[in-house]
């Protein structure tokens, strides 16, 4: 089956070759700030999260005067257009809408193919009225992306798929039952960890980084203060796993010195987390849990990051078995969202329980990159509504479709339906929870985004 074209249409400058560079994966084409650098029209094949299709960057509309739309369109991108199964029309969210892009829009709208919209250069908010004034354009909800950073892949997704898709469920949804794990390799471990001053911290840091272990590759810088180190973790059965260790906070220097006047901001461990797939939050066993850790513990999981809390310094802490008890207990409580967060007691002085806490981490990894296929998704979807069908507001029925996991690494889904904008949060919860438990995700953050479907 020859796959489906995606036609890449938008004035100069709007990061058409850059989308498409990322989308392909080469670095084909040159990206420069003078308008119309790219000329040629440029094919390939790109993957979006498991959607696969052609796709043409079209300089067309890239004439000499780029602020006027030539009458004569090129003819090259109107055959890109017409050949293709939709066109996604890319705007500068930065730049707002200007009155090129509306000329644009008006072709496009007398053309036969379906147009999808998204609003490019969108990283960091910079471009929220643009995004909003893309609205206008006629096109419906503008997907918010930034092709230079590759933010926004699963809205970008969600625009496409019901024009390469059209029939409702993707094909895999009898076939492909095997293909559950992510196919992408997953690389070292990367790790942070992070826990108010004197959770014992720079030890854990130290105790992993241990003399006998081997550290496979330099420090390397990721920030001015921010360091990875990599080292290969030895398993049980004598192999290695490949970890990096990210050290924001200079713990691995600070080891013996008695500069504790840091505090742990939400913010400090947010830079922390930026590296990292795992965080381990490490709390001291003779403080307990304090509504301080419940914060961090919320925002690593806010930045879709694994989570994996650590109850250190249990060499020395009294009770065991009530402590652990009602730490599992107020985490429950505390981080209702994603019940069972892996709990582990360690002592960063001794090292014990280090080889059951990188094991965990290892675990939560494989659970945060996770990839179920649509058809087992839709499997356990249908028994899940079956048992408790949806609410019909008004009494009309909200009707569920399908369900298809938009992104991984943490785990994503898309919910299409009928009125799902009507759907109870506690219904999505319900879902969500499901997911987790019942599709193997265990304690990783879980995203659902509802999507109207005819
Ligand atoms: P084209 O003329 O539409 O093909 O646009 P290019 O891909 O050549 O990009 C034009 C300029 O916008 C270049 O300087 C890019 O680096 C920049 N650009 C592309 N995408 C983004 C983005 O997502 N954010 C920002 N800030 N700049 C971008
Ligand atoms: P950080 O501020 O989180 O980096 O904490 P440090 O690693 O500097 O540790 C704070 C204090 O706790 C130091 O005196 C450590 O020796 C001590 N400490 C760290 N881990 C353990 C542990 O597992 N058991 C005991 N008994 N003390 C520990």
């Amino acid at each position: 089956m020859p796959l489906p074209t995606v036609a890449i249409v938008g004035r100069p400058n709007v990061g058409k070759s850059t989308l498409f560079n990322r989308l392909v994966g080469k670095r084909l084409a040159l990206v420069d700030d003078r308008p119309g650098v790219t000329r040629d029209r440029r094919e390939g094949e790109a993957e979006l999260i498991g959607l696969k299709f052609r796709v043409v960057d079209t300089a067309g509309f890239e004439d000499e005067d780029p602020e006027t739309l030539p009458g004569r369109m090129r003819q090259q991108t109107e055959a890109a257009v017409r050949g293709a199964d939709v066109a996604l029309f890319l705007i500068d969210s930065r730049a707002g809408v200007t009155p090129l892009d509306e000329e644009i829009a008006r072709w496009l709208r007398e053309q036969d193919t379906p147009v999808a919209l998204a609003a490019n250069k969108a990283e960091g908010r910079a471009g929220d009225s643009g995004v909003l004034e893309a609205f206008a354009l006629g096109f419906g909800d503008p997907a918010p992306i930034s092709a230079e950073h590759g933010e926004g892949i699963a809205d970008l997704f969600e625009a496409l798929l019901p024009h390469l898709e059209p029939e409702g469920p993707p094909d895999d949804v009898e076939a492909d039952d095997e293909d559950e794990d992510e196919d992408r390799p997953q690389g070292p471990l990367k790790l942070a960890i992070v826990g108010r001053p004197n959770a014992g911290k720079s030890t854990l840091v130290n105790r992993i980084l241990g003399e006998d272990r081997m550290i496979t590759g330099p420090e390397a810088g990721i920030t001015r203060d921010s360091i990875a180190i990599d080292m290969d973790w030895p398993t049980i059965d004598g192999g290695t796993r490949p970890l990096r260790l990210i050290d924001t906070a200079g713990l691995r220097k600070k080891a013996r010195v008695q500069d504790k006047l840091e505090k742990l901001s939400v913010a400090d461990t947010l830079r922390a987390v930026d590296f990292a797939e795992v965080v381990v939050l490490l709390l001291d066993a003779t403080l307990g849990l304090e509504a301080q850790d419940l914060r961090i513990a919320d925002a690593v999981l806010q930045e879709g990051r694994a989570l994996v809390i650590a109850l250190n310094k249990w060499d020395i802490a009294g009770d065991p078995s009530s402590l652990f008890g009602g730490v599992r207990h107020a985490l429950d409580e505390g981080l209702a969202q994603v019940k069972g967060v892996p709990l582990i007691a360690v002592s960063a002085a001794t090292g014990k329980g280090l080889g059951q806490l990188i094991d965990a981490a290892f675990e939560v990894r494989d659970a945060w990159s996770k990839r179920v296929s649509t058809g087992q998704l839709n499997r356990w979807f249908e028994r899940a509504v079956e048992a408790n069908p949806p609410p019909a507001p008004g009494g009309k029925r909200i009707k569920l479709r399908y369900l298809t996991q938009a992104k991984t690494r943490p785990p994503g889904f898309i919910l299409f339906g009928t009125r799902v904008d009507q759907l109870p949060s506690s219904y999505q919860r319900y879902l969500v929870n499901g997911i987790r438990k019942e599709l193997g995700f265990g304690a990783v953050p879980v995203r659902l985004t509802l999507r109207a479907a005819k």
